[in-house]
């Protein structure tokens, strides 16, 4: 059901039409522009066709105090079935574009990252390339700081023009905007229209390589069956695990004659989690970088060993501190400081003999002890 509108639809809808540079519908369902394909309808949906129309749209809209939706390339946005009770600003297709000077290039908003990338790579221009996969526009790019594999739009940018909610224009160099990582609050009550960016001379071959390869890496060809079941191999596993030792607790066997067993049990089972958690890597898709990347950003805040964790300011030799980010027990894991080719080569010598070496020393132990110990325990 569509939500109820805060403002009367028909004066403000026919004001827009009169503008000779906006698209304008009433009503459009959203799910076909969000790459999830949802989301109801909204109430106005107007698409400028130009720089200047985006700024009169807004003019209208800020004046009679309508909710304002800016919508990219809508990759990143999860859109209601209620749809959207306002006005659906729609920086796509009407404003794209872009023209190179050099190693610079102008580019309007709804431009699709890739579709820029590409232009540069072709013309030898890096700085971008690693960024290849990432779904959306220029604009939603800009605001949030998009970034990949240690690129980030940022680094790139010159400049950001765009428009204020009230139609007043913004124009920012990079210098004076603040960008965080994901997130770009100075951009927040901004609509961008367009970006100029500065990229470096490279050999195109080599470029071209590069975002092949990111390409291809986002787009790994499963494995199929065999993943799946060792998918859910892993998972049962770590379920089957600590029902184990839910019921090795509730029979009390971890007290003598048992404790030692008790031990190499719980050793197990956190080698189990390190299985599991190394694991996760392996298959190189958005999932595993991701999960892997907020896993070990946890890392940091281990006591002592972390960079970021109660008493590694402990160690110091004079003023030098010896426990930082690239010494800590997250840069260890990784073999650096993101999840890159060394973490994967890592993990998967970790997952694959590392660990599964000292479990089965472990499980051998743990077997053996259980005949010596009386066989399987029961409630003591
Ligand atoms: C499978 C997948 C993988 C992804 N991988 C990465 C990744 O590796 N790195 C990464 O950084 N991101 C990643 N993203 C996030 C996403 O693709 C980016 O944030 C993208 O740049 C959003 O652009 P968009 O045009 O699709 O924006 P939308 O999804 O349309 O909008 C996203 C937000 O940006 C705002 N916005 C859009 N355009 C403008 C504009 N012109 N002016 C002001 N605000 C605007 C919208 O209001 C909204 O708040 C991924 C997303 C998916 C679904």
């Amino acid at each position: 059901m569509a939500e109820r509108l805060s403002f009367d639809i028909m004066p403000i809808a026919d004001q827009l039409a009169r503008l000779p540079e906006v698209d304008l519908k009433t009503g459009e369902m959203i799910a076909p522009y969000t790459s999830y394909q949802i989301g109801g309808p909204a109430a106005i949906w107007a698409s400028p066709r130009s720089e200047t129309g985006i700024g009169q749209v807004l003019a209208i809209t800020h004046k009679a105090g309508i909710p304002l939706f800016i919508l990219g390339r809508g990759s990143n946005l999860l859109v209601s079935d209620k749809g959207w009770p306002g006005i659906m600003l729609y920086l796509g297709d009407n404003i794209s574009g872009w023209r190179f000077a050099g190693n610079e290039a102008a580019v309007l908003a709804g431009t699709p990252l890739i579709d820029l990338i590409r232009a540069a790579v072709d013309q030898g221009l890096g700085g971008m390339e690693l960024m290849a996969g990432i779904p959306g526009g220029i604009g939603g790019a800009l605001r949030m700081n998009a970034g990949a594999f240690g690129q980030e739009i940022q680094q790139t940018t010159i400049e950001i023009k765009g428009f204020r909610l009230d139609g007043t224009s913004f124009r920012a160099r990079r210098e004076e905007i603040n960008f965080g990582y994901r997130h770009v609050p100075d951009l927040d009550p901004v609509v961008i229209t367009s970006g100029r960016f500065r990229f470096k001379k490279a050999a195109a071959g080599m470029l071209k390589s590069r975002m092949d390869d990111i390409l291809a890496l986002r787009d790994v060809t499963s494995l199929g069956i065999l993943r799946e079941l060792h998918r859910w191999g892993a998972h049962a596993m770590v379920i089957t695990v600590m029902l184990h030792m839910l019921r090795v607790f509730l029979t009390g066997s971890y007290k003598p004659p048992r404790e030692f067993n008790w031990g190499v049990g719980v050793v197990l089972l956190v080698l189990t989690f390190l299985l599991s958690f190394t694991g996760y890597l392996l298959p190189w898709d958005q999932l595993a970088i991701w999960a892997i990347t907020v896993g070990t950003n946890m890392a940091r805040a281990t006591p002592f060993v972390g960079s970021e964790g109660p008493g590694s300011a402990l160690f110091m030799i004079g003023d030098v501190p010896l426990i930082t980010a690239g010494s800590d027990v997250r840069f260890a894991l990784l073999g650096g400081k993101s999840v890159g080719a060394a973490a994967l080569m890592r993990f998967y010598v970790l997952h694959c003999v590392a660990i599964p070496l000292v479990a089965a020393v472990l499980m051998g132990v743990h077997f053996w002890r259980i005949r010596k110990d009386g066989g399987i325990s029961g409630p003591l």
